[in-house]
């Protein structure tokens, strides 16, 4: 989906310098967090070594690259392990598939997820990184090395990818054809993912909820009365969409705070929404809005230890409203156990 987008600027130099100078090892290991282009990058270079135009490459035109655009190359193998564990059958299909001849110079493996690879399917795999039976690339993919069979991460050459900043997915969207607010916006709130960057400009992902959010924090620093205030704990929903909304209402905060002590909206991630920020920040105090932002990152702390949902969206309702000042960790003990 985001071929031809920015993954890492400084992997891709390295891995293009390495394929000019034919110096490329024979299984890489890409990690770093989501959506930063770690699949993408594999695929363009698999792309590259597989296109068989003497210019630049790919061409996108010769009849390998029709057939890798086409998903039918015959040199190219992917396992998959989005979701779901990469078992020791399709490693025997990998290796049923690389007793053949190369189409071209060499055949392509991507393994992505390398951490859901099974214990079986590792070792397994293990054998043909060490001796692949011809010409062969293995490009792995994965969040945390740590968490991969050491065994296989030891055999590849490991390229770390960071978060991406501000402007490289400011960039990223550009080349994928958002333009006008949404640009910062999603950029803001996309914590260094392209990927999730992309589905928040395209109105996926939570982006109603940035501004229920706005007028949520709005409502609160209003002041509201105690019965609207648990229907709005309630509307925060369930434990991953809490996590979710919490998010954008810690980024809400964020921005009133930073509003408040500096006056400068370049750094606002709701900069489309300055008026209310404003109006918001005018109503709020600064050590009342660092108390709400501790409450929030204290609920969110919370239900990953299995919090009371509903009972931890009303604690921090209240919170935020100002109706309980102190910070809550002990005065309202229990309601972090189920
Ligand atoms: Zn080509």
């Amino acid at each position: 989906m985001f071929d031809g987008i920015i993954g890492q600027d400084l992997a891709r130099r390295y891995l293009a310098r390495a394929v000019a100078g034919g110096r490329l090892a024979h299984a890489y290991l890409f990690y770093g967090p989501a959506g930063v282009g770690k699949k993408t990058l594999a695929r363009e270079l698999a792309r590259i070594l597989i296109c068989a135009d003497s210019g630049e490459r790919p061409c996108g035109i010769c009849p390998p690259c029709r057939m890798f655009l086409a998903g039918t190359h015959p040199d190219l193998f992917v396992m998959d392990g989005a979701g779901k564990s990469i078992g020791i059958a399709q490693v025997r299909q990998l290796q049923q598939g690389l007793r053949f001849r190369p189409f071209g110079t060499l055949q392509l493996c991507l393994v992505q997820e390398a951490g859901n690879l099974t214990a079986e399917a590792a070792n397994a795999l293990l054998k043909t990184l060490e001796e692949p039976p011809g010409p062969a690339l293995f490009v792995l993919t994965g969040v945390r090395p740590d968490r991969m069979p050491p065994t296989v991460v030891s055999r590849c050459l490991k390229i770390p990818f960071r978060l991406l900043t501000r402007d490289e997915i400011m960039l990223g969207l550009e080349k994928m054809g958002f333009k006008g607010d949404v640009l910062p916006v999603a950029a803001g709130l996309s914590r260094g993912s392209l990927g999730r960057a992309a589905e928040l400009a395209a109105g996926r992902g939570d982006g109603d909820w940035r501004e229920k959010a706005a007028s949520l924090a709005g409502e609160l620093l209003a002041g509201i009365g105690v019965a609207e205030l648990f229907a709005r704990a309630r509307e925060l929903g369930e434990r991953a969409e809490l996590l979710a909304r919490t998010e954008l209402l810690l980024l809400w905060y964020r921005d009133l705070l930073l509003w408040r002590e500096t006056g400068a909206a370049d750094y606002l991630v709701n900069a489309d929404r300055l008026d209310e920020i404003r109006t918001q920040a005018g109503r709020a105090t600064t050590p009342g809005l660092v108390r709400s932002i501790n409450a929030i990152e204290d609920l969110r702390k919370k239900l990953s230890a299995n919090a009371n949902v509903r009972l931890a969206a009303e604690v921090l309702c209240l919170r935020l409203a100002g109706l309980v000042k102190e910070d809550g960790h002990d005065t309202a003990s229990g309601w972090n156990t189920v």
